[in-house]
């Protein structure tokens, strides 16, 4: 903005009130950005998996700290929390960042690339964590709010575990929130760009593990055996049938099955095949619907083919579910912060998950999506974060915070 035109004040002319504070916060935050760009690319060089986020976790806690804030450590295993009061207002707002690191090998070939091997920040929680951070020195230091702040950096969002630990270990008991924000950076949409969802806005995922049991024998003699190779291609195929004959076509639903294992060799029928699965849907009753179908229809293949499947379902985490209110809010502070062309009307949910569901059934609350340009999708070995949403993210935490606690 160098070369733009100036009021007497300062202010850049033509700009409404709304756009001279984006400009304001964004140009403070733009002489501290090198920094926190520098701590992105130390935290992707050493990535921690989920609940042993030690170093990570001792780098925020160091940081706030040094900012001004209370921190609390340990809370939820490597959880940290930093807190920061201003003025007497009683408005409490929580915003939180993810820290945890996926078991994936590296292969950007970046020079900021992870030194660990077989663990990689292949989802952007690296700059999660960075963006709270750089909007955390801004907010201490040059923040305008009334209020208490709860900055939240969570241990073991990849696991899905993490959130619900911090809940367990007393989070908003000891850190009381009127509403919860979090966001999510994506690749594939426009650098900056902000995506807003009221209600479902991810899906809930649990997983299944099908044995299919028969009777192994040579290849050769495939009527003395009990094939448990064609009883898990019908098993399958038939599981293909969920969503398109039982699901009603207006919801989401999704049945993978992700992993298949059996036998080893080209003449021998084996015993046993496994499959792994994972199943997705928006709303609670097609999740109920899913939950009974996949074991029901495995188990009866199984059976009209004169074998058996063990089937073994484990509920992961419920969908990310946005409050109405809290999402026209934050979409209110994404258009002021950015401008209408940078915030998509039609921005659609995302079926991947994320475990900040369950602080959202705690507290009311919406998760947001950040564009993080073209690019490798999330958890690919190929993926980086964006470090040039870095700002406009930490600008966006900063003006939500501000107009929450006006
Ligand atoms: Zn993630």
């Amino acid at each position: 903005m160098g070369s733009a035109l100036r009021s007497p004040l300062g202010q850049p002319l033509g700009l409404t009130l709304a756009e001279q504070e984006t400009e304001r916060i964004a140009s403070t935050i733009e002489t501290t950005i090198a920094e926190f760009i520098a701590l992105r690319r130390d935290l992707h060089q050493h990535p921690e998996l989920s609940f042993n986020e030690h170093r990570t976790s001792s780098i925020v806690a160091e940081r706030l700290a040094s900012f001004g804030f209370d921190v609390t450590t340990g809370l939820g295993g490597t959880g940290v929390v930093g807190t920061l009061r201003r003025g007497s207002g009683e408005r409490r707002l929580g915003i939180r960042a993810d820290m945890d690191a996926l078991p994936i090998q590296e292969q950007t070939g970046a020079a900021h690339a992870s030194v660990n091997a077989g663990v990689m920040h292949a989802c952007g929680h690296d700059g999660h964590t960075a963006i709270l951070l750089t909007a955390a020195r801004y907010l201490a230091e040059s923040g305008s709010f009334d209020g208490t702040l709860q900055l939240i950096f969570q241990p073991a969002e990849e696991t899905g575990k993490g959130a619900t630990k911090m809940i367990d270990d007393g989070l908003f008991e000891r850190f009381p929130v009127d509403a919860v924000f979090g966001l999510h950076n994506w690749p594939s949409v426009d650098a900056g760009h902000i995506g807003c969802v009221a209600g479902p806005a991810m899906a809930s995922v649990d997983w299944a593990r099908i044995v299919v049991r028969g009777k192994g024998g040579h290849g050769a003699q495939p009527h003395e055996t009990v094939d448990a190779v064609v009883v898990a291609a019908h098993i399958i195929t038939a599981l293909q049938t969920i969503v398109a004959r039982n699901v009603n076509p207006l919801d989401m639903a999704v049945v993978t099955v992700g992993s298949i294992h059996g036998g080893g060799a080209a003449n021998v029928i084996p015993e046993t095949v496994e499959l792994k699965l994972s199943v997705r849907a928006f709303r609670p009753d097609v999740r109920e619907l899913l939950r009974e179908r996949v074991p029901a229809l495995a188990r009866a293949q199984a059976e009209s083919f004169g074998a058996q499947a063990e089937v073994e379902y484990h509920l992961g985490f419920p969908a990310v579910i946005n409050h109405e209110d809290e999402t026209g809010f934050a979409r209110g502070v994404a258009l002021d912060t950015f401008g209408p062309t940078h915030v998509d009307p039609a921005f659609r949910p995302r079926t991947a998950s994320e475990d900040f569901a369950f602080m959202l059934l705690a507290k009311p609350g919406s998760y947001v999506f950040v564009g993080n340009g073209d690019g490798p999708p999330l958890h690919s070995p190929h993926y980086d974060f964006n470090d040039a949403i870095l700002a406009p993210a930490a600008t966006y935490w900063v003006r939500l915070a501000e107009r929450f606690l006006a």
